[in-house]
């Protein structure tokens, strides 16, 4: 049985003492659950005093960003090998990333590469513009962006890779335009057809894939719900801690209503 995975990008939000107000309210907070985890990944410079601070049997850290070389002469920049003690996840491949830092399609596969070969988990991130979308070009993107991010790994790596599922017309939008389930469920399968196809069927079911677009904890049990996904990547919503943690509360709601321990 996978654990769903429920994973809070803050984003450029909360500084030090803020991250650690919100992290000590998420502690009273959310229970230990076996069947859910919860990943928080803070701002770089938060992951330090975060790694002291957090209670591992409730969260996981992430990363939100790494450089692809381990190490050297790139001022500005944190790596994957300094990460590595710190998070257990790292978000590569986020729309904001592809959109205002122009990562290419080459340099999230050398990042996805590069946490691997670092011990850290990749949650790659794909999906549309609305444009993109418009012009029936959804699948073809997904294509592209899953094949090339994973151009690097061996199907025994593959299998332990996150991939979330964001159309990008649909993050923040929060009461404006929302993915529908149909459409969700549809790029999941093609997502999962694609590591397939590179991989194995087995390989593609042992992936979690998540959805990520305006989920809160209203609409979390819907997206859930649908067939192939494994839980959510929230950004908005995962900046209050009643909203992110009523999140949690759905997750573990919906595990044991369909019986899981
Ligand atoms: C995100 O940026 O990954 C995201 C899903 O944001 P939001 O939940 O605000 O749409």
């Amino acid at each position: 049985m996978k654990r769903t995975l429920i994973a809070a990008n803050w984003k450029m939000h909360l500084n030090a003492s803020q991250a650690s107000l919100l992290l000590h309210r998420l502690h009273e907070r959310i229970k230990i659950h076996r069947d859910i985890e919860v990943v928080l990944a803070p701002s770089s410079l938060v992951l330090q005093p975060m790694s002291m601070q957090i209670d591992r049997r409730k969260f996981r850290l992430a990363a939100q960003n790494g450089y692809h070389k381990d190490e050297g002469a790139f001022t500005g920049e944190v790596s994957f090998t300094m990460l590595k003690d710190l998070v257990h996840y790292a978000i590569i491949g986020h729309s904001e990333r592809r959109m205002y830092f122009d990562e290419s399609l080459e340099v999230v596969r050398d990042k996805v590469a590069a946490a691997v070969r670092n011990e850290i988990t990749p949650i790659l991130c794909v999906g549309e513009t609305h444009q993109e979308r418009t012009e029936g070009e959804t699948k073809q993107v997904l294509h592209d962006q899953v094949t090339t991010a994973l151009s690097d790994l061996t199907s025994e790596e593959v299998k332990d890779i996150v991939i979330a599922y964001e159309p990008i017309w649909a993050i923040s939008t929060f009461g404006g335009e929302i993915a529908k389930p149909d459409d969700i469920r549809d790029a999941i399968a093609h997502i999962r057809k694609q590591v397939a196809e590179l991989y194995s069927k087995k390989v593609a079911d042992k992936v979690r894939v998540l959805y990520g677009g305006s989920v809160d904890d209203h609409t979390v049990g819907g997206y859930l719900a649908i067939d192939g996904c494994d839980g959510v990547l929230v950004g908005g919503a995962s900046l209050n801690y009643h909203k992110f943690s009523g999140i949690v509360d759905v997750a573990y709601n919906l595990k044991h209503a369909d019986g899981a321990s």
